[in-house]
């Protein structure tokens, strides 16, 4: 197997010997791994794009509240701004993001259509990321792709070394997770090269480390929404402060292995069971009875 890799060490030095980007490993890894050819594998992933793009454009219109009524309209709030950013302390292409990545979280509590990327939970911080830069760009569909093929190949070091389960690691499995990837896959899409794609994700999961998976009433809602449109502008940040010659004083491999030593040592009760952190607050409690399930503690 010529393209196979378990980390960026492996990833950076494969990128080296065939003179490729992590996009192009990414995509001729999962066309050795599925026996699949690589314009196969390439489609695949513009169905991807198109489902994401699909969850974006309904969400960011959209005023459907969640069954639970915790989450819903937020999306069309924030994308009601971006030409009028006057009022706004940040620019344009993150307050997008942010619209985006909300879009599709409110989709995904609506029960609509979005892809898990790389779970459900922390599914709208790569296509707010990735989309928003791409129309900033004035990137085409194609550099998009590369964008999310490299984001892939970050996420599957991640599962190899650590997890992408809340269940096994919390939130920095998933949101984390997430702004590591978009970070990554922001990077190549500017032109960095692979070692600056895992600078970049090494400082955006740095600083998601530790979260805790702590959802209210054990519904992908709160704060599971806002803390992805809060991963944007922190994904968005890393990628910026590598472009600016800044590196990550530890390699991604080694934030890898400090996330699974986490996720080993950290209390079930923060692993997405709803019985720490926000989850057990007077507001969680109150979602809590009104589903009809057991209070435990109340902060
Ligand atoms: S809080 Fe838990 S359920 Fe919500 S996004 Fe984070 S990991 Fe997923």
């Amino acid at each position: 197997m010529e393209y196979q890799f378990k980390t960026a060490e492996e990833v950076i030095n494969l990128c080296k010997k065939h003179k490729i980007s992590i996009s192009e490993l990414a995509k001729r890894y999962e066309s050795e791994r599925s026996g699949k050819s690589t314009a196969n594998v390439r489609e695949r992933m513009k169905r991807t794009r198109d489902v994401m793009y699909e969850a974006i454009q309904k969400g960011i219109k959209s005023n459907e509240r969640s069954k639970m009524g915790m989450v819903g309209g937020d999306a069309k709030k924030i994308y009601k701004h971006i030409n009028s950013t006057s009022k706004i302390m940040g620019n344009k292409v993150t307050l997008r993001a942010m619209a985006y990545a909300t879009a599709v979280g409110e989709q995904n509590a609506c029960m609509r259509r979005i892809v898990a990327f790389p779970t459900a939970g922390g599914s709208g911080v790569v296509p707010g990321v990735l989309f928003s830069c791409s129309e900033h760009f004035k990137a085409g569909k194609r550099k998009l792709l590369k964008g999310m093929f490299c984001a892939s190949a970050v996420g599957l070091i991640i599962a190899e070394g650590a997890t992408l389960s809340a269940a096994k690691g919390g939130c920095q499995a998933e949101v984390g997770a997430a702004v590591a990837m978009s970070a990554a896959g922001l990077t190549e899409m500017r032109g960095g090269t692979p070692e600056q794609c895992f600078h970049a994700a090494a400082i955006a999961l740095k600083s998601y480390l530790g979260l805790a998976c702590d959802p209210l009433g054990g519904l992908v809602e709160v704060p599971c929404i806002k803390r992805n449109a809060i991963g944007c502008m922190a994904a968005i940040g890393a990628s910026d402060m590598v472009i600016c010659g800044v590196t990550s004083f530890i390699p991604f491999d080694e934030v890898v292995q400090a996330m699974n030593n986490i996720a080993e040592i950290m209390s079930p009760k923060l692993r997405e069971t709803a019985l720490g952190g926000l989850a057990v607050t007077k507001t969680g409690n109150m979602i809590k009875r009104k589903l009809g399930l057991k209070v435990t503690t109340e902060l």
